[in-house]
């Protein structure tokens, strides 16, 4: 027999606690924090699956934090579209919701655990890193009932994977011939038990009848950093982001392999990168409309191989390494060589030093890192081939490698949509030696390779559009007092 939509779901559960699921409670509830869709999303389903198991309804909620990092108009803005077009589907789908948002001065109301302790098991998204990742753990361990945790970010789950596969190589292969059945089963489950009806009280911070037009003013008293924006180009929910993957899908896959290297094209690459991160797409659902394009002979296999390695090898390989390799997210994970080699040219010397207002704000003598850096302040997103001419140039402008790899981090978390990601740190750790070794030993970077930036700028348009983007003002944000309050995420 074939596998099954069973089989994926239960191999995409991992239990966070010991303890058994007890049927005898009036729910199971469904903790969603980044997986922020309605459909497409396997840990509604494993809810959905284990309440018609027990004949208990799912409640799905939505619990929004104002003390996350980087907390800010921006990210609140983007997540709580997602949350409402996540309310939209999930009550199509015929299951209760609730969303709690934390302002400013509320008190410690621990409403997930309230919830949980009324739950025959908690359902949380399994995301390898950022806080997703810390309070599912923290809840696991508060909680003597059932938590599972389940993989709705990877098209190919993680936990196919148990050991580590060191190598890109190593990993396509192994991935490539599991695309298969995990693109074509479909997930979907069906609720059979009525929708919860019972009493909620998420009060004072239930934001469950939130509307669009209430978002700013709800924001506004979170106390989140309001000097990062919302930008109107990223955001908007599910039904923007399947909109964007309908247009990309038809005009920007089939030529992508061309163009995702020219910063300066509208249309370089998809910019599905902030719905990724947070979810509102999932990489199952991408990956098929761009399958089912090849086969309508509407995208040349070469640009449908092309964007896969981008969407499933390198972003799922990324997630990969995150489970695996310990310290992922911070400067003591690189692989020793690069660090030793990035310290033992710690003292030579640089031409310049730049510190974080500078940095943050784009500032430096350096056109095209400017333009790139404005790109993620103002813009939130930047280009890939731009970004890796970023992060090599921050090894330059610190006296201390360590520094240049916590504000690199700090600068993608707090500014880029996409950030907070296992695709950063993964990057970042490129940018940072975690790759082929160079052919000789420089000055500053040692054994690391470096990056000018001529083949980029002699794209066509981009010498230009660099000049302009470079020239943008930079609305002032708010800067850290303190290096060390960088540094102490990541070093
Ligand atoms: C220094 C540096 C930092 C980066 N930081 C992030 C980050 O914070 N978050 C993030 O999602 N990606 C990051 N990337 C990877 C890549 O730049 C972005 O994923 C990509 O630019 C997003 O744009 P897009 O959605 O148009 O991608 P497309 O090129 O259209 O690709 C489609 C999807 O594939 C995935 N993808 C594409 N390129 C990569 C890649 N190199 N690595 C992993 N996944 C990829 C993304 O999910 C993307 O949305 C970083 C790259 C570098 C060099």
């Amino acid at each position: 027999m074939g596998v099954t939509a069973h089989d994926i779901l239960r191999q995409r559960t991992r239990a966070l606690t010991p303890h058994p699921v007890n049927g005898k409670r009036e729910y199971v509830l469904c903790w969603l924090m980044q997986a922020l869709r309605a459909k497409e999303n396997p840990a509604i389903d494993v809810a959905i699956l284990l309440g018609n198991e027990l004949k208990l309804p799912v409640v799905v909620i939505h619990a929004l934090e104002n003390r996350y990092p980087y907390a800010s108009h921006r990210l609140h803005k983007f997540i709580l579209e997602a949350s409402l077009d996540l309310q939209a589907g999930l009550e199509e789908r015929g299951l209760r919701f609730v969303r709690w948002v934390r302002r400013a001065g509320d008190g410690e109301v621990d409403t997930v655990a309230k919830l949980a302790r009324r739950a025959a098991a908690v359902v949380v998204d399994d995301v390898p890193t950022f806080v997703t990742r810390s309070y599912a753990d923290d809840l696991a361990q508060r909680l003597s009932a059932a938590v599972w945790g389940v993989d709705a970010c990877c098209a190919v789950p993680m936990n196919a994977f148990p050991d580590h596969l060191a190598t890109t190589k190593q990993f396509r292969a192994a991935h490539t011939p599991l695309r298969e059945v995990h693109l074509e089963t479909d997930l979907e489950q069906t609720p059979t038990v009525h929708p919860f009806a019972g009493e909620l009280d998420l009060s004072p911070e239930d934001a469950t009848d939130l509307t669009i037009d209430q978002l700013d003013a709800l924001i506004e008293k979170c106390g989140v950093d309001m000097s990062v924006r919302a930008m109107a180009n990223y955001g908007g929910g599910r039904s923007v982001a399947l909109e964007r993957l309908a247009y990309c899908v038809r005009e920007v896959v089939p030529r992508y392999k061309w163009t995702r290297n020219n910063p300066s094209l509208e249309d370089d690459s998809t910019h599905l990168s902030p719905y990724m991160h947070f979810g509102v797409l999932s990489p199952r659902e991408v990956a098929l409309a761009v399958s089912q394009a090849e086969e309508a002979g509407d995208v040349h296999p070469a640009a449908r191989y092309k964007f896969f390695d981008e969407l499933l090898t390198w972003r799922e390989y990324f997630h990969h390494g995150c489970r695996h390799i310990p310290d992922f997210t911070h400067w003591a994970g690189l692989p020793d060589w690069a660090r030793k080699s990035l310290l033992d040219h710690a003292g030579d010397a640089r031409e310049r030093i730049y510190d974080l207002e500078a940095l943050i704000h784009g500032e430096t003598e350096d056109q095209t890192w400017n333009a790139a850096q404005k790109a993620f302040v103002l813009d939130g997103w930047m280009n890939n081939n731009l970004r890796m001419y970023w992060v090599k140039q921050l090894i330059r402008w610190r006296p201390d490698p360590r520094e240049a790899f916590a504000i690199a981090c700090y600068l993608n978390d707090r500014f880029s949509y996409d950030g907070r990601d296992a695709s950063t740190y993964g990057n970042i750790r490129w940018g940072f030696g975690d790759a082929k070794k160079g052919y000789r030993e420089i000055n500053v970077y040692g054994w690391v390779p470096g990056r000018s930036d001529s083949a980029l700028r002699k794209r066509q348009g981009v010498a230009e559009w660099l000049r302009e983007q470079a020239g943008r003002e930079v609305p002032r944000v708010k800067v850290p007092q303190d290096l060390a309050e960088v540094d102490r995420r990541y070093l």
